[in-house]
């Protein structure tokens, strides 16, 4: 699962430090102590556009998705063969975001018809684009086939027919792979391997040369390979290995009767979302991965094939932060001392993580610096939920206090994405921000915007008008 609330973390040296493995490259304060980011200064973003604030520093993501590239490749080029990239949409898509990560070289995945809406409209190159899913509609198949999508992924023996019948409408030959469930699920330092996986994605390895066959009877599927996901937020190549030469024996059994271009490994690779959390460099992962498939594939005595992989969280996440302003901060008494609840002004609706997932984040103050000592917070947000917390545990300088501007790291995954409009809170704007400048690449929700879906309202009157 995501990075989990452990205990509560050491008291830090310096409640001001910005720990480099944490905030986006580059991040800083600037001479009056004010957070930086892209070259663009926390209080000057907050008067702009508002708060609560999606962050996402342009330069990070770019860098970020050609480094991942560039690891893969090299990888599986030092094994003699070649790695695509693709950027799994569902962590974080917009147009924008779909325009750097097809440039710096990465293809997209998309798992509905919406995503696919937003890379298209992007001007993404539709064979670059993959379409995940465990039950995607027929339509959505239709649409994904008629607009050239470069590969489907089978996730079910019932959606063969259904691609397959698709692509013969639309007179095409459509690619796909087949989703297998390994048996691994990895998360950090972690993996659990077992036979079977009681999940909903993907068949059971033990089907994948029958429904791979089945796919091949069909003059309208050309078969890439096997493809599996085997989780999120990890931190080494271990699982990923143990997973690529389960997949490996059973690919090398496809290949025996029909030459199979590729392995898809999926995405998963973790961030740091504290100093706790201490991913391996992905070049060091890539690396191991591609000596397991290297050995695999010799043991069993078949073609390394094409890799590909899926990072989602790893390109988008360490880029964002989220900017809120405190409204209320009142000390709370517990069994071993004071904490200090900060409220601000956004909480589940722009970050449900933390109380879906447990997860855990980083705070620091954005507006100043300050050298009063450290205490230890809890920061909630403003909705009627008592689980409305956006970091559970961590340390910010005793004098916080209301109007302060407080960062949250680490939000570019995941946030967004899982954003909703819980007690009628408009979703923040997101902003882009690169070499001193900012941008919206995603304008924020109004009152307006919230009222617009509501069909009691007469759309002559207004908003503002009663019904007559
Ligand atoms: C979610 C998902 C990903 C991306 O996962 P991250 O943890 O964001 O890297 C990749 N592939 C598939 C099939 C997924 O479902």
């Amino acid at each position: 699962m995501a990075s989990t609330v452990s205990a509560v973390p050491a008291a830090p040296a310096d409640p001001n430090a910005l720990a480099p493995e944490v905030w986006p490259q580059g991040a800083a304060r600037d001479a009056e102590g004010r957070l930086v980011v892209g070259g663009v200064d926390a209080v000057a973003l907050a008067e702009q556009f508002g708060t609560p604030l999606y962050v996402v520093d342009e330069a990070v993501v770019r860098e970020r998705a050609e480094r991942f590239r560039e690891a893969f490749d090299a990888a599986a080029r030092r094994i003699g063969s070649q790695a695509t990239v693709y950027y799994a949409g569902k962590a974080f898509l917009s147009t924008a975001i779909v325009r750097w990560v097809t440039e710096a070289g990465l293809g997209v995945d998309v798992c509905t018809g919406g995503e696919l809406a937003v890379a298209l409209a992007a001007g993404a190159d539709p064979s670059r684009l993959g379409f995940h899913g465990n039950n995607k509609s027929v339509g959505e198949i239709a649409r994904a086939v008629d607009a050239g999508v470069g590969a489907l992924i089978i996730d079910s023996e019932i959606e063969i027919e259904r691609v397959a019948e698709a692509a013969a409408r639309a007179g095409r030959v459509q690619r796909v792979r087949l989703r297998v469930n390994s048996g691994v699920h990895a998360s950090t330092h972690e993996f659990l391997a077992t036979a079977h996986e009681d999940q909903k994605f993907g068949v059971p390895l033990s089907r994948a040369v029958e429904l791979g066959a089945r796919i091949r009877e069909h003059d309208s599927l050309e078969f890439l390979g096997l493809h599996c996901h085997i989780g999120s937020q990890i931190f080494d190549a271990a699982g990923f290995a143990e997973s690529a030469e389960r997949l490996i024996a059973v690919h090398a059994e496809l290949d025996r009767v029909a030459p199979v271009p590729e392995l898809n490994l999926g995405g998963g690779f973790g961030i740091a979302y504290t100093e706790a959390d201490r991913p391996a460099p992905i070049e060091r992962i890539a690396d191991g991965i591609a000596d397991a498939v290297a050995a695999a594939c010799e043991a069993h005595g078949v073609r390394v094939p094409r890799l590909a992989f899926e990072p989602g969280r790893s390109i988008v996440g360490p880029a964002g932060v989220t900017l809120y302003t405190v409204g209320t901060v009142k000390p709370v008494p517990t069994d071993d001392g004071w904490r200090h609840y900060v409220s601000v002004d956004g909480g589940m609706s722009d970050n449900v993580r933390t109380a879906l997932y447990g997860a855990a984040y980083t705070v620091r103050l954005a507006s100043r610096r300050s050298d009063a000592p450290a205490a230890l917070v809890r920061v909630a947000g403003k909705h009627c939920e008592s689980g409305d917390i956006v970091v559970d545990a961590d340390w910010l300088p005793h004098d916080v206090g209301p109007g302060d501007l407080v960062a949250v790291a680490a939000t570019g995954a995941y946030c967004w994405s899982l954003a909703s409009n819980y007690n009628h809170v408009p979703r923040p704007p997101v902003v882009a921000v690169r070499d001193g400048q900012a941008r919206v690449i995603v304008r924020g929700e109004t009152e307006a915007d919230l009222l617009a879906r509501d069909a009691g309202i007469d759309a002559s009157d207004g908003i503002e008008g009663t019904p007559a």
